[in-house]
């Protein structure tokens, strides 16, 4: 191996190459050159990583040995991990790729076959996907062709099974959910096991309204680095909601990695972080989300480099009242020590709880509730409201980063927040008898902006500050 040096910052993995490289080659028909073989990757200054670059060094070294025209692959980028056998292997990142191969105008790509949907998602490529490195030679020497990759468009599936209408009752924490929803707020919900918390947070994204296709790319793009689409998905068309489970390491919920992966919060970009049972979550855990939380984006730190990665996410959180469950069930009796509750609500950080903008105690229902037939509003009719509101948002926020209420910054708070006198005189009084920190009272006045927006009121008005007070679980009786 004296003879095939790679150089330009490779790591162990394409160093590997150079073996999957010579028997692919070999296998494929092309016995590896005689003399000194020298790959240099440009720019030197950034790492490469992975076994994507097999293909393009194996194409390179049959260029330069004049076995392909350098024409055929002057438009073009290539991709893809070789196998000993000569096929060619799927690879992370394509789509990410294709992004790049648009910017900088190159006519077509070529992809391992099992990538092509991804690639594909981007009209103005060709795109090609190959199975062999045999394949993709004789089609680039015009001896047979590939044909090129139709994007399929999966059929949208409609969710219902999570409608809103079949969960009765809960109309107080369905209000807070709409309000979630319309300006992208944090939620967490507090309440006795059997509740119907999970089912609350599953049923979410039926009020989300669709991706658009940015975002339908942002999010794919992420999943595609992240190893997590398959074959068959081309663009990822519905808004991602994760839930990991309390025992996810720090590294699997915030990314990271030898070479940094995203992690659960980037995947639930532009979608739906849920996090059940909240307090068993580790608390150093946890706290790795306040950064991400306030910004949308998690920026981890190596060695050779420093990543950053989309996660602009909303929060919902679920969690007991109380280890036994039952603190606030006026029908059965909590069984817990001080000490135990103590220790419990210890558990999440009070600067993470301060991110929950809407705090909804979820109770059991009564009885002639359960049983009875009525079914309550249906998720469509809710996401009438929610989409109305934000599109509210979207001509307030045309000439500004900010998306969303949840997002408006310090800066633009006093222009877009603005209170009527009652509402002034309410929020100081809040803030002076219930001890509401500035940051929370800034985050009361987003919230109370989502519920002025879909009130349509251009003014936030006193019962809209007072709804937002008592979502965040902050008394408003006027004196
Ligand atoms: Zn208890």
């Amino acid at each position: 191996m004296r003879n095939f040096t790679i150089v330009g910052l490779p790591d162990t993995s394409v160093k590997e190459s150079r073996d999957r490289i010579r028997a692919a080659l070999k296998n494929t028909g092309f016995p590896f050159p005689r003399g000194r073989v020298t790959i240099n990757l440009a720019p030197a200054d950034l790492r490469k990583q992975g076994p994507l670059y097999d293909l393009p060094i194996a194409l390179s070294i049959l260029v330069s040995r004049g076995e392909i025209p350098a024409q055929a692959l002057e438009h073009a980028v290539v991709l893809g991990e070789l196998a000993l056998d000569g096929s060619i292997r799927s690879v992370r990142g394509v789509l990410t790729t294709a992004l790049m191969a648009r910017r900088i105008q190159k006519q077509s790509i070529f992809v391992p076959k099992e990538n092509e949907q991804e690639a594909a998602v981007i009209k103005e490529l060709e795109v090609f996907g190959a199975s062999t490195l045999r394949e993709l030679i004789d089609h680039l020497l015009h001896r047979t062709q590939i044909a090129k990759t139709i994007y399929l468009r999966r059929e949208c599936i409609q969710q219902n099974e999570h409608c809103f209408s079949y969960i009765k009752g809960q109309d107080l924490a369905k209000r807070g959910l709409e309000i979630a929803a319309a300006g992208g707020h944090n939620i967490l919900l507090s309440g006795p096991p059997g509740t119907g918390k999970t089912l609350l947070a599953k049923s979410f994204p039926s009020i989300l309204p669709p991706l658009t296709e940015e975002e339908s790319m942002e999010v794919t793009s992420i999943a595609s680095i992240a190893g997590e689409l398959t074959s068959s998905s081309g663009l990822i068309e519905e808004r991602p909601f994760r839930s990991p489970h309390h025992s996810a390491s720090a590294v699997s919920l915030v990314g990271g990695g030898t070479w940094p992966t995203p992690g659960e919060i980037s995947l639930a970009h532009r979608g739906v972080l849920f996090l059940d049972e909240l307090p068993e979550f580790p608390r150093h855990v946890l706290e790795h989300l306040r950064g991400p939380l306030e910004d949308g984006v998690v920026t981890i730190s190596r060695a050779q480099a420093t990543v950053k990665f989309p996660a602009r996410f909303l929060l919902i959180a679920a969690m007991n009242p109380c280890p036994c469950g039952y603190a606030s069930d006026p029908k059965r009796r909590c069984v817990c020590t001080t000490m135990q509750l103590q220790n419990y609500q210890k558990r999440v950080s009070g600067p993470l709880l301060d991110r929950f903008d809407l705090r909804i105690e979820v109770s059991n229902l009564s009885q002639e509730l359960l049983l009875s037939e009525v079914r309550s509003e249906t998720s469509s009719s809710i996401l009438t409201r929610v989409i109305a509101a934000r599109k509210k948002q979207a001509d307030r926020f045309f000439d500004s980063a900010c998306h969303l209420n949840a997002e408006i910054s310090p800066a633009l708070l006093e222009h877009v927040c603005f209170l009527t006198p009652d509402a002034k005189t309410l929020l100081a009084l809040a803030i002076e008898s219930q001890s509401l920190s500035p940051r929370a009272a800034s985050r009361v006045r987003k919230v109370a902006r989502t519920i002025a927006d879909l009130a349509n009121s251009q003014t936030i008005e006193e019962h809209h500050l007072a709804e937002a007070l008592q979502f965040r679980g902050q008394k408003m009786q006027r004196e």
